[in-house]
């Protein structure tokens, strides 16, 4: 059994796989369905399948630049998307959360790559940015996942743009996406809420498109889909995962779920069905360049410039940070 317990229904004998009547080994509660190890990947293929032709994400023309992190998901989804045959590049960045952690993620990302013969890019936030997020954890002066969570942003468009790619990928899966909304939802941040759609187009010509193929795959299922593949992915958490608190959210829909399955999806999805168009009809942000590095911002300066510019000032000069090359 992988995961989520297949065994022995209530008042039946083995599960069997839904698609194919053989012994089951994954069991996917939300969907009221057990699965064998074959059709359980055909299941996870077909939900990414979905959520690319229902949102019109790409196509076989399309390259896309595929964001890593060595996890579960962002591997499980490099995986999918090489087998589907889309033109796909890995990009990992060296966060520096902790200095075993970064090693070992980027191992992962890079074994994997050179298992199955992918190209991946590798941007070094120490060497390239001169700063890291464990730097900015010890100083305490910003909150470090708030402050890495802008830094990937930006980077990311960044090398997409730069790279000449036409979508921006990432790995975020059903409980990401539910435990976001819940977060946007309880403090009514509307403008969040909005934003929280599996693609976004290109609203300026250096912000690359963005899509979320896994938002109809949920953790667990990542983490099954991975272990059959043999992916060898991190176990482990970001080292400063405690002070993230999207942590509380999805404890919170993880108790709910266990309690009545199917609880996160009703809630992302009617989003998706119900309250989406409502929130999509506020007025779209309007985009210019930042006066110091041309990326797209809406005001003059963009959030990483004044980010950068903050953690310089406060730097001691053992660490100074360097500006940005646009
Ligand atoms: Fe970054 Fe926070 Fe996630 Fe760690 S937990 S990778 S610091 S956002
Ligand atoms: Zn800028």
């Amino acid at each position: 059994m992988i995961s989520g317990g297949a065994g022995k229904r209530s008042g039946g004998g083995p599960a069997k796989c839904k698609r194919c009547r053989e012994p089951a080994k994954v069991e996917v509660a939300r969907a009221n369905a057990a699965f064998c190890a074959d059709c359980f990947l055909h299941y996870v293929r077909n939900q990414v399948t979905k959520a690319i032709d229902e949102h019109s994400m790409f196509d076989k023309t399309d390259r896309l630049l595929v964001c890593v992190s060595g996890g579960k998901d962002s591997l499980a989804l490099w995986d999918i998307l090489m087998d589907m045959g889309y033109d796909t590049t890995g990009f990992y960045i060296a966060l520096w959360t902790g200095e075993d952690y970064c090693s070992e993620s980027r191992d992962k990302c890079e074994a994997f790559a050179e298992k199955r013969g992918g190209k991946l890019i590798v941007h070094d936030l120490k060497e390239d940015e001169g700063f890291t997020i464990e730097q900015i954890a010890r100083e305490g002066r910003r909150t470090p996942c708030s402050v890495c969570g802008l830094t990937k942003r930006y980077l990311t468009n960044l090398a997409a743009s730069q790279g000449g790619y036409d979508v921006l990928v990432t790995g975020h899966n059903l409980d990401d996406e539910a435990a976001t909304l819940m977060g946007n939802t309880l403090h009514w941040q509307t403008e969040y809420i909005a934003r929280q759609m599996p693609a976004l187009p290109s609203t300026h010509a250096k912000l690359v498109k963005k899509v979320k193929p896994l938002y109809r795959v949920s953790e667990r299922e990542t983490a099954a889909y991975s272990i059959i593949r043999g992916i060898d992915y991190i176990v482990e958490e970001c080292p400063l995962v405690a002070g993230n608190t999207q942590i509380r959210y999805k404890d919170a829909l993880n108790s709910l779920e266990r309690l009545s399955p199917g609880t996160k999806q009703q809630f992302f999805f009617g989003y998706l069905d119900k309250a989406a168009p409502l929130f999509a009809a506020s007025d779209p942000v309007v985009l210019r360049e930042c006066n110091e590095c041309g990326q797209p911002t809406p005001g003059e300066v963009c959030a990483y410039c004044r980010a950068k510019k903050q953690l310089r000032a406060k730097t001691r000069p053992a660490v100074e940070i360097e500006e940005v090359a646009p």
